[in-house]
């Protein structure tokens, strides 16, 4: 596991954002993992850009996205299929139906199988190169909530009050509105991708990174399971590296890293 310190959530956009500019020089027919949130905007920001100065072309790229909320319509603005279209997909070269999404619109009674119906694109598409995460408060990744078993696939997820509350603020500011299920990537299918870049800006995300990169594994913080990842990278900022106890020592492994290596 890589810690990279960056000064600002800008810097820790430009690292990601570079991580997935490789990705689309090196590989063919790149296939990545997107999360939404607020963490990844400044790199879905920073991409657009660079596709804008002619930097980037996303024509052979497949994107699935990391986890949906169940029981909303899909042209429902508040769904994650609206929301990476709209901050960073319809903003690039993706062709149409370049976005695999799970397929829960319906509710829960349709969404286990829908769940192992994406699971299975994901396998039909190779497995996923690069899996961009946030991570939660409460140590989700995806909508892994605690305890979420290391070995789960691609399933449905009762959200915890505290996530539902943290996400009220697109449902009406009422945590009761926020819907009560997702189906979301597994830890086991998020431990396959080939590499997870996982970003965390802000003090409120000091505890959840201390817990999920220095703290023991354990499935009541599901983040700690990137410990177990052979190629797994964490960007944090100053202020969601303040609680890292071997701070200095990720530092000066960034600063002395041999160029070859990237990230
Ligand atoms: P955030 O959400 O990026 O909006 O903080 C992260 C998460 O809950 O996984």
């Amino acid at each position: 596991m890589e810690i990279v310190i960056t000064r600002s959530p800008r810097e820790a956009a430009i690292i990601a954002a570079g991580a997935i500019e490789r990705l689309l020089l090196d590989v063919d027919r790149p296939v990545m993992g997107l999360a939404t949130g607020s963490s990844p905007l400044p790199t879905y920001r920073e991409l657009i850009d660079r596709h804008r100065n002619g930097q980037l072309r996303f024509t052979r790229a497949k994107f699935f996205l990391l986890d949906e909320y169940v029981g909303l319509d899909s042209e429902d603005p508040r769904s994650f299929r609206s929301f990476i279209n709209s901050y960073f997909l319809d903003h690039v070269d993706a062709p149409a139906g370049a976005l695999a999404v799970p397929e829960c619109a319906k509710g829960d009674s349709a969404a286990v199988g829908a769940a192992e119906a994406y699971e299975q694109r994901i396998t039909d598409a190779g497995g996923i190169d690069l899996l961009l995460l946030g991570i939660g408060g409460n140590g989700h990744i995806g909508f892994n909530e605690p305890p979420s078993s290391f070995g789960s696939r691609t399933r449905l997820k009762t959200l915890t009050a505290q996530t539902r509350q943290d996400n009220a603020g697109y449902f009406d500011n009422d945590p009761a509105k926020a819907p009560r299920h997702a189906i979301t990537l597994g830890i086991g299918t998020i431990l396959e991708a080939r590499h997870i870049l996982l970003i965390a800006t802000g003090e409120a995300k000091s505890e959840p990174i201390v817990r999920a990169v220095e703290g023991p594994i354990t499935a009541m913080v599901p983040a700690s399971a990137l410990q177990l990842h052979p190629h797994a990278t964490v960007i944090v900022d100053e202020e969601a590296a303040r609680q890292l106890e071997h701070a200095a020592y990720y530092r000066e492994a960034y600063r002395n890293k041999p160029a070859w290596q990237h990230i």
